[in-house]
């Protein structure tokens, strides 16, 4: 579990449907990136708990915040998913590449 709180499921959430960012301006008015504004009593998304958008169903990254999510979120990412999709993929590769040789050896 990440300092955030972020789970497996947010985590596949952000990478698989993307998503929403929200940014503050002056008056504490947010603007969401699916074009809705929200206002808090007090605080933002992450001091309410906010950690779906409630328009666009997307997980939240916050504008001001977004460098450490982002990182944050790469290194989980690149922990959890890209490393086994990688091999995965490596796997395929070695597949597809056997199978091109073995089609290739027939056909001559
Ligand atoms: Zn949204």
């Amino acid at each position: 579990m990440s300092r955030l709180g972020l789970t497996k499921k947010d985590i596949d959430s952000a990478v698989i449907n993307g998503t929403c960012e929200w940014t503050e301006d002056d008056d504490g008015i947010w603007t969401t990136s699916c074009h809705t504004m929200h206002t808090f009593f007090d605080g933002g998304p992450t001091e309410n708990f906010y950690k779906y958008c409630p328009y666009c169903g997307k997980f939240i990254t916050v504008q001001k915040y977004k460098e450490a999510l982002v990182s944050e979120v790469a290194e989980e990412v690149v922990r959890g998913i890209a490393e086994p999709m990688m091999n995965k993929v490596r796997k395929e590769t070695a597949k597809i590449y056997a199978q091109f040789l073995a089609e290739g050896r027939r056909k001559r």
